[in-house]
């Protein structure tokens, strides 16, 4: 399959849709990205990695991490996570709280924000608050291989600024007693990690654990076991695109998380993971064309898992 080929048809093809969608205005940081940005890449289990756009232009991650902290998470606790947190699809928005009373602080999955926090909980515990953004920063450096991380200090500002809503939730699970340490010390962690920036290449690089079994096959190094991968994944397929994750497994049929920035990983098991970024968003927070562009390469390729 000449992968080249098919992402210059993938941007051809979104062309016309180029800069649709909302841009997140929560923060100026986001409110300022060009809504016209558009980039896309693709590693292979096999190493070799393709691209088109501005698959160099770094994008911050936001709702991207989850996926990391809930990776670090599950080394730390193993399967008892699975009791501070469900594995069910919420159907409803990323930031709701409705569900939380009903279900006894147990957030729904761990791709929603109630859930991200109990993850950021468990390495709040295990490393301390300024040892948890660490673990997260350095987790991704190392599986970007060489590929620019960072953490932007005024995303991370604002996002404190401006999350009420992020405060309710993790108050409110730390009133059942799902949270173990304070709200502002995983709060400030969970702010920082959603500040993570990185490029299409980068991220794709960093996620080709998930398409290989938990392994990164550059470097040799088991992530996770293979059947925490095939979890994972099974999460990302199921709850990665918060009331929208349906509609792209519809769509696109391949594991997939967004995030707010615009950016979306999604992994076609065994054969690549592929990183996409275009900054205007579903109203559901989705990037819309970003969507658009995955689901062009899966009818390209016919690589759904479906
Ligand atoms: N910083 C955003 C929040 O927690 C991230 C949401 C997202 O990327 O979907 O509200």
């Amino acid at each position: 399959m000449d992968l080249a080929a098919v992402l210059n048809d993938v941007a051809t093809a979104i062309e016309p849709q180029r800069g649709s969608g909302k841009v997140a205005d929560y923060i100026p940081a986001l409110a300022e990205v060009d809504p016209n940005g558009f980039g896309m890449s693709v590693v292979t289990v096999s190493g070799e990695c393709f691209a088109v756009g501005q698959a160099d232009h770094p994008f911050s991650l936001q709702s991207v991490t989850k996926v990391m902290s809930l990776t670090l998470a599950l080394e730390i606790l193993g399967d008892p996570f699975w009791e501070r947190s469900g594995r069910e699809p919420s159907g409803d928005p990323f930031n709701s709280l409705v569900q939380l009373e009903h279900e006894n602080g147990i957030p729904r999955n761990p791709l929603i924000n109630a859930g991200a926090l109990v993850s950021t909980d468990v390495l709040v515990s295990r490393h301390g608050r300024d040892g948890a953004v660490e673990a997260i920063l350095k987790f991704a450096t190392e599986l970007a291989d060489g590929e620019p991380v960072r953490i932007d200090s005024r995303v991370a500002a604002s996002e404190r600024e401006t999350g009420f809503r992020n405060a309710a939730l993790a108050n409110f699970i730390r009133s059942f007693g799902n949270l173990h340490n304070p709200p502002e010390d995983v709060l400030h962690v969970y702010f920082h990690q959603c500040a993570l920036e990185m490029s299409c290449k980068g991220l794709s690089r960093a996620m080709l654990y998930l398409a290989n079994r938990g392994r990164d096959p550059v470097t040799g190094r088991q992530v996770v076991s293979e059947r925490r991968a095939r979890r994972i994944n099974a999460i990302m397929m199921t709850c990665g695109h918060y009331d929208a994750s349906g509609d792209f497994a519809f769509h696109v049929g391949l594991p997939g998380k967004s995030g707010v920035g615009g950016g979306i990983i999604a992994i076609a098991p065994g054969q690549l993971s592929v990183a996409v970024w275009a900054p205007g968003l579903s109203p559901q927070g989705n990037s819309l064309v970003g969507t658009l562009a995955l689901e062009k390469f899966t009818s390209l390729t016919g690589l759904s898992v479906f």
